[in-house]
C-alpha cells in the first residue's frame, strides 16, 4: 500500500484543489484530509457521514461548587490563569486550562475533577470519489499530531480492509507537528508550491523536513508562468537536490470556477485537464504505482 501526501510550505499554494482532481483521477485508493486544524477537502468532496467519533484526548480540570470550600488555592497555584473567581464561584476557563493536574493534587477538598477532553471529532465518509477520512479539531485545541496519527490509522484500516492500493492524503501546509505526523513513513511528499519569493521560502523549509525523514518529494509549480524566474530557480533547487519535477500549472481562473462549483477542476472541461493528468501519471510513477513512460510516451511529451 502506499501512502501518497500532499504539501505545500504555506497556505494559498492551490494544494487542496489539486488534491481534489488527484483524488478524481486516483483508482482503488482511500481519501484522507489530514488538514485537521483547517480541513476543507470535504467542501469540494461534499462527504456524507458514515460514521462519526469523537476525538479524546488529554485531560481538563472542572472544579465541583458543591465540594468546593472556596479557598482559592487551586486559582493561586494555576500558572495559566486557568481558574478565576467570580462571586466566589471558582471556575475553570477550558480554553486556558492546559491540563497540567496541579489544581488536582492541591486542592484540599478534592474537588476538581480531572475528566478526558474532547477536543473534535472525525469521520468516516464516502464521497463521489470513494471513502474519505477526515475531521476537525475544535477551536482553540491542540493535539492536532495525535488526530493526524490517529486519522492515518483509520485510513490504513479502511484501506486493507477494502483491498485499496493507495492512500491519498491532503497534508497541512507549513512544516509544523501535524505535517511532521503526516509524513511519517509515507512513501511519497507531493510538494505544491508557487513562484514567489515567500512561496519558494517555504517551498525550501518543506523539502528540507522531507530530505529530513529521507522521504522522496515529487515538486508541482503552479501558476509557473506568473513568474518564471522564480519558477527556473524551484527547477534549479529540484535538479541540485534530486527532487522528481512532476509539472507545471499556469495560472488560469478555471481553478476558482471549480471551486465555485464545489467541483475538482478535471471535472470540469478545463484545458487544464490535460496539463493535471500529465502530472498525475508522473506522481504514481514518483510513488512506484505506474511503469516508467514508454518511449512513444517521451516523444510525444
Ligand atoms: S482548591 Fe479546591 S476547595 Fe479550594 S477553591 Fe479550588 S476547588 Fe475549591
Ligand atoms: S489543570 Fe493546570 S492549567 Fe488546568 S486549571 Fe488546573 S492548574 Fe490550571
Amino acid at each position: 500500500m502506499r501512502e501518497i501526501v500532499v504539501i505545500s510550505g504555506k497556505g494559498g499554494t492551490g494544494k487542496t484543489s489539486l488534491t481534489a482532481a488527484f483524488a478524481h483521477l486516483a483508482k482503488n485508493k482511500i481519501l484522507c484530509d489530514l488538514d485537521v486544524d483547517a480541513p476543507d477537502l470535504h467542501i469540494l468532496l461534499a462527504p456524507r457521514h458514515l460514521r462519526s467519533e469523537a476525538f479524546v484526548s488529554g485531560h481538563e480540570a472542572r472544579i465541583d461548587p458543591a465540594r468546593c470550600t472556596r479557598c482559592g488555592i487551586c486559582a493561586s497555584v494555576c500558572r495559566f490563569g486557568a481558574i478565576t473567581s467570580r462571586g466566589g464561584v471558582f471556575t475553570v476557563d477550558p480554553v486556558r486550562c492546559e491540563g497540567c493536574k496541579v489544581c488536582v493534587a492541591w486542592c484540599p477538598e478534592k474537588a476538581v475533577a480531572f475528566p478526558a477532553k474532547t477536543c473534535g471529532e472525525w469521520h468516516v465518509s464516502a464521497t463521489r470519489f470513494g471513502t474519505l477520512i477526515h475531521a476537525r479539531l475544535s477551536p482553540g485545541e491542540e493535539n492536532s499530531g495525535r488526530l493526524v496519527a490517529l486519522l492515518r490509522r483509520e485510513a490504513r484500516s479502511q484501506a486493507t480492509s477494502q483491498n485499496k492500493e493507495m492512500i491519498l492524503c491532503d497534508g497541512s501546509p507549513g512544516i509544523g507537528c501535524p505535517v511532521i505526523s503526516s509524513l511519517t513513513g509515507a512513501s511519497l511528499a507531493v510538494a505544491v508550491t508557487e513562484p514567489t519569493p515567500s512561496g519558494v521560502h517555504d517551498f525550501v523549509r518543506v523539502a528540507e523536513l522531507c530530505a529530513h525523514f529521507r522521504l522522496p518529494m515529487a515538486v508541482i509549480v503552479n501558476k509557473h508562468d506568473l513568474n518564471p524566474d522564480q519558477t527556473k530557480s524551484i527547477e534549479d533547487y529540484c535538479r541540485d537536490k534530486g527532487h522528481t519535477l512532476a509539472g507545471h500549472i499556469p495560472f488560469h481562473p478555471d481553478v476558482t470556477t471549480a471551486m465555485l462549483d464545489r467541483k475538482a477542476v478535471t471535472e470540469t472541461p478545463s484545458p487544464l485537464g490535460r496539463t493535471i493528468r500529465a502530472i498525475w501519471k508522473n506522481v504514481e510513477r514518483a510513488a512506484g504505482l505506474a511503469a516508467a513512460p514508454s518511449p512513444n510516451e517521451l516523444q510525444g511529451a
